[in-house]
């Protein structure tokens, strides 16, 4: 007979899974999707110095493994599906399709995250895996002793470019604006970097090579004038976009795609939550995930009495 879930949670990043230790806690029949890797951003983080309790830092993949025991103490695995489509149901229930078949629950906690965003210049795609890159902590060792050119100005990109230097011969930020998105103290330490440099008020126009990245052009948003740099990748970090293609429409979105919810992760769906960077909101933290999946772990249950 098929099972009915009292929660489903969509993604295991820091939202879900702590969305989970909630659920599981209050004795709800609860099932964890992840459709890549538990830990999500998180686990693509070579150290976490902002989460409370790990006062010399941590890192994502330690701190992922911590949260993933938790959940699965509580009988909860973490099971590998992607959910294609969510169809409502007359008695308040939902089919979630995915490519195996179908799982019903009562109510569902959507913490799927976000992913990089593209820069969208020629020669991306066709150099992506050959020295264009999302994510350092997964490439940066392959480029010993080379250039490497950063896209963005944001937390990930600051960050990253400083881990980069631990194999990079030099790194080189190139930021649309004269002034940094990144927090202070990250934006001090990379100043501070001898092996970081910055191209300001510029963006990358084309990535160039023949079968590697080999050079990228570079324009000057205020005289618009051109140069190319020579550079053996390019790691992008401009942004995330929401990871709510799945939801068809069924929950109201902001304009760049995220869900809109309440303080109490409600979507304004009866029954559908959601957690994590995948809501509409100005703070993208892993402590924020985690107060997300907390709240929405807790408004689950309480919606389910
Ligand atoms: P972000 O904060 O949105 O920053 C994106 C950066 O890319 C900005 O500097 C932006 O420029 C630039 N940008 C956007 N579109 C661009 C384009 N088409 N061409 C060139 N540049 C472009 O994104 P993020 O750094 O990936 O961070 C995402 C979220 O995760 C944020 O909330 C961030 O705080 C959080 N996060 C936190 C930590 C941490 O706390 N340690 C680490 C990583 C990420 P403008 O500045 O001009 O808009």
């Amino acid at each position: 007979m098929e099972q009915l879930y009292d929660v489903v949670i969509i993604g295991a990043g820091p939202g879900g899974l702590t969305a989970g230790i909630y659920t599981g806690r209050a004795g709800l029949k609860t099932l964890l999707l992840e459709k890549g890797f538990a830990g999500g951003q998180m686990m693509t983080t070579y150290l976490i110095e902002n989460y409370p309790g790990f006062p010399d830092g941590i890192s994502g993949m330690e701190l992922t493994s911590l949260m993933q025991k938790q959940v699965e103490k509580l009988g909860i695995p973490i099971t590998n599906l992607e959910i294609t489509k969510i169809a409502p149901q007359d008695d308040r229930s939902f089919i979630l399709h995915h490519s195996e078949g179908e799982i019903r629950t009562r109510a569902m906690i959507i913490a799927s995250g976000a992913q990089a965003r593209l820069l969208g210049v020629p020669g991306e795609d066709r150099l992506k895996g050959r020295g264009v890159s999302y994510c350092a902590t997964c490439d940066g060792a392959f480029f010993k002793n080379e250039h490497l050119i950063v896209a963005g100005g944001g937390n990930s990109a600051i960050e990253e470019a400083g881990y980069l230097t631990h194999f990079a011969s030099q790194v080189t930020v190139v930021h649309r604006r004269h002034q940094l998105r990144a927090e202070k103290m990250i934006q001090e330490k990379a100043f501070k970097n001898p092996k970081i440099n910055f191209i300001w008020d510029s963006v990358i126009t084309e990535i160039s090579g023949t079968q590697q990245v080999e050079s990228v052009q570079i324009k000057n948003v205020k005289s618009g004038e051109t140069s190319r740099i020579d550079a053996g990748g390019v790691f992008v970090f401009v942004g995330m976009n929401p990871n709510t293609n799945f939801l068809n429409n069924l929950i109201p979105l902001d304009e760049d795609g995220f869900i809109i919810t309440d303080e109490k992760m409600a979507t304004g769906i009866p029954g559908i939550y959601a957690a994590g960077d995948v809501r509409s909101k100005d703070v993208r933290q892993i402590a924020s995930a985690v107060g997300d999946g907390a709240i929405a772990g807790v408004m689950v249950e309480k919606y389910l009495e």
